[in-house]
């Protein structure tokens, strides 16, 4: 008698510590079905302490700077039309996060966050100084990082539409009007241009438009903990990019001379 009460509690302790670590992995593990299924590249990141030699390498080097573009980067914002009678095309099939509406446009916004951004901003806000660079209007954009900063406080900076420079008749993002200490300044973007008008400074990211299984925040993560440690970003991000440099390109188009033909 006495040992099938053992055994007893013994079996319901094993199951309840396999049903703890299966309900603890479960997240990690629905990840990893998708990504078999999917046949995506899925970075599992993991922190490990730091060994002594990278902590004093922390010490000697700045702490960055990284610049956040939002739409289609961190977040992807749809607006619904009462005028057009119902038509929820090109909405993503998940339910959206967060809603709000702003008195000069008409209807609402739905906001749908890229998954794995809290996890994704509660880690890079302990890496770097986190600035948000968005070329949507400040009201549009306010209205979203409230809402995302509604639980921590993320963000050192936001810069906004009226931020961006005109650039020989195009309107772009610099990240010089952020820090002009370009050795120390990252830009995660998900705009060619963007990324072209900051050539040294910037990683492109995929376009999200609502994904459900979208790993790229988290696929970003191991790269921009190697990024850290750096003295200068741009020696890093030269040699994993190609951007054209947009700045070279229109200053060709504005050349005047440009279809003189040498004699
Ligand atoms: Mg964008």
């Amino acid at each position: 008698m006495f040992f099938s009460i053992f055994q007893a509690i013994l079996l319901a302790i094993i199951v309840m510590l396999f049903l703890s670590v299966v309900i603890h992995r479960s997240k990690y593990m629905a990840d990893y079905i998708v990504h078999l299924i999917r046949f995506e590249h899925f970075v599992h990141y993991r922190e490990g302490t730091l060994s002594p030699v990278s902590e004093a390498r922390l010490r000697i080097v700045k702490r960055k700077i990284l610049v956040l573009d939002m739409d289609e980067t961190l977040i992807y914002a749809k607006r619904y039309r009462p005028s057009r009678c119902g038509d929820m095309s090109g909405f993503p099939y998940v339910p959206w996060d967060f809603s709000f509406t702003i008195e000069s446009h008409t209807g609402t916004f739905y906001v749908y966050k890229r998954p794995h951004l809290d996890y994704f901003l509660q880690k890079v806000s302990e890496w770097f100084y986190i600035c948000v660079y968005t070329a949507s209007t400040e009201i549009y954009a306010n209205a979203i990082l409230d809402y995302l900063e509604s639980e921590q406080r993320y963000f050192c900076t936001r810069l906004y539409r009226g931020n961006c420079i005109d650039v020989l008749g195009v309107r772009g993002k610099f990240v010089g009007v952020v820090s002009m200490d370009l050795q120390n300044v990252i830009l995660v973007d998900n705009s060619a241009m963007e990324c072209g008008l900051n050539p040294n400074n910037s990683i492109r990211i995929k376009d999200f438009v609502g994904d459900p299984y979208d790993f790229e925040l988290q696929n970003l993560l191991p790269f921009l903990d190697c990024l850290r440690f750096t003295h200068d970003v741009r020696t890093i991000l030269k040699m994993n990019t190609n951007f054209p440099n947009v700045l070279n390109v229109l200053l060709q188009l504005s050349n005047p001379f440009r279809n003189v033909q040498r004699n």
